[in-house]
């Protein structure tokens, strides 16, 4: 976000800014609301009432797309509600404010030896932005989303009120505000169970797959005694090695395996090394990336890393720490801005389809054949195994993830849409569905057909229950929700 103004209101700080989504090929100007407490996010839907206007609800606006950016209204953003009210280091129980970021969790928790359940490739999140979300992990397939590992949650309501929900009281708020992204009411309050860790490294091994079958199979070999499994896919590779790519498969250290645990549980075991290969100063990285953004760079690097992929796959099983493994992509910092810094016009888009098992080999397959026939190659590929869960509207089947970033320019951006949509049929048709987390393409009637009926139409009758007025109302609410809402 970028301030231009502050104008103070009514107590509750507030700013003029201009809002973009995480990938920067959506955003737009408006006033951002900073509540301090509970009694404070009361107040801001009477000021969004009074001026005639609708709220977004914002946490670190890590979304890629415009999960975070409003409609044409004000925003209200949770950052500033940030403290852990309480962890338990018997049972793993932590209590957070909803700006709580996912950095500041594993900070506090980690040296009484627990880390978060399930966490995201970048730290930045806040826990409400998380749960609205139902974030999932590189161990998705073992214990499933953020979801899961939550007990409980207070939700401000329009009209004031606050919600306890769990799985027993307000069972159906519960599943339906979790991966609700933000449309009932916001999160005040979060209780997340935590783990257990005896060391703060986990053990990885590298697996340089030669196609996607290869991959699949080894997932699958595999996801019943690993801890966490990711795969990157150089998706410009065509042919029989269409596909090909490189498994990392970590697990967490018994008790006793780390001889000086003390010392890894630090804090400052974590941090990521201030430089890339020892050299260049990490923040300054993106500008080299940048030199790289376009379709030959890009296969030069996918091609390059696939084949160290190939000798860090021969080699022995490292010790690698939390931060170090799960943050990979915060190794470099901004490194989005590689894809260009025009407000709207320029960027990346992740599109993010999951399928279930059967048919994920064929169905992700003709993704990867038809992108690069399209001449739309995606610059980075990752693929993940996944399980169902309970929430309503959640992106989780039984199946298979590939999360593919595309650049964005304005002479190529109506031809991306294109593809996309041509892709969204072809996995609809397969049964899977979207992650809007990660969406800025998916239309109303695409949201309509993915979503089992009934679960829509549950939510539309909480969501006009919970805000009969539709106070709440963003980008992504207008563009996937609202015509099926209001039917
Ligand atoms: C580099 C990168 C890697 C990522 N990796 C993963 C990954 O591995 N797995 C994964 O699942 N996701 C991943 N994400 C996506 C990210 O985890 C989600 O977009 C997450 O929702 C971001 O949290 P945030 O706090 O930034 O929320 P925002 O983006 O600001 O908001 C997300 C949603 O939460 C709602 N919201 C925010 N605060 C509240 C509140 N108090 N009450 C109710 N609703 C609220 C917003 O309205 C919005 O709908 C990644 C994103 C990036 C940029």
């Amino acid at each position: 976000m970028h301030v231009l103004s502050l104008r103070p209101r009514a107590g509750i700080e507030s700013s003029y800014e201009y809002v973009e989504g995480w990938g920067m090929a959506v955003g737009m100007h408006a006033r951002v609301l900073r509540p301090r407490s509970t009694e404070e996010i009361a107040q801001c839907y009477e000021l969004a009432r009074a001026a005639g206007s609708t709220l977004t609800f914002r946490g670190g606006g890590n979304s890629y797309g415009d999960a975070s950016t409003p409609g044409a209204g004000m925003v209200l953003d949770v950052s500033r509600m940030n403290r852990v009210l309480s962890f338990d280091s018997t049972t793993g129980i932590a209590t957070l404010e909803p700006g709580v970021t996912i950095e500041k969790l594993w900070k506090t928790i980690l040296p009484l030896g627990f880390w978060p359940r399930v966490v995201s490739g970048t730290m930045f999140p806040t826990v409400a932005g998380a749960l609205a979300a139902n974030i999932h992990g590189k161990n998705n397939f073992a214990v499933g989303t953020i979801g899961d590992a939550c007990l409980e949650f207070d939700l401000v309501l329009p009209s004031g009120e606050v919600k306890t929900c769990n799985r027993e009281r307000e069972s159906e708020l519960f599943h339906a505000a979790i991966g609700g992204f933000g449309m009932l009411g916001c999160f005040s309050r979060i209780v997340l169970q935590t783990k257990r860790v005896y060391s703060g490294n986990v053990r990885v091994r590298g697996e340089s797959t030669r196609d996607l079958r290869e991959m699949m199979q080894y997932f699958e070999a595999h996801k019943c005694t690993s801890d966490y499994l990711v795969g990157w896919i150089d998706c410009f590779s065509g042919g029989d090695a269409s596909g090909r790519g490189l498994i990392h498969d970590a697990q967490n250290l018994h008790a006793g395996e780390d001889t000086d645990p003390a010392r890894s549980l630090t804090v400052a075991h974590q941090e990521l090394p201030a430089n890339i290969l020892g050299l260049f100063p990490k923040s300054q990285v993106w500008r080299i990336l940048r030199l790289f953004n376009h379709d030959l760079g890009m296969r030069t690097i996918n091609a390059a890393k696939y084949v160290a992929g190939r000798m860090e796959g021969m080699g022995q099983p490292y010790l690698q720490s939390h931060a170090g493994f799960s943050f990979l992509l915060d190794y470099v910092p901004n490194w989005k801005w590689a894809y260009g810094r025009a407000r709207a016009t320029h960027g990346l888009i992740q599109y993010q389809p999951f399928v279930p098992h059967a048919v994920a080999h064929d169905v992700h397959s003709e993704i990867l054949e038809r992108c690069r026939r399209a001449g739309h190659v995606p610059y980075l590929g990752v693929f993940k195994r996944h399980r169902p869960d309970p929430f309503w509207l959640t992106h989780a089947v039984d199946g298979w993830s590939f999360a593919l970033d595309f650049k964005v320019d304005p002479a190529r951006r109506e031809g991306l849409w294109k593809l996309c949509d041509e892709l969204t049929e072809l996995v609809i048709g397969a049964g899977g569905r979207f992650y809007f987390a990660k969406d800025l393409v998916i239309a109303a009637e695409d949201t309509a057909r993915f979503l089992p009926q009934e679960r829509l139409a549950a939510f539309a009758r909480l969501k006009r229950a919970c805000d009969p007025e539709t106070l709440i109302e963003g980008q992504l609410y207008r563009r996937a929700f609202r015509d099926w809402i209001a039917a």
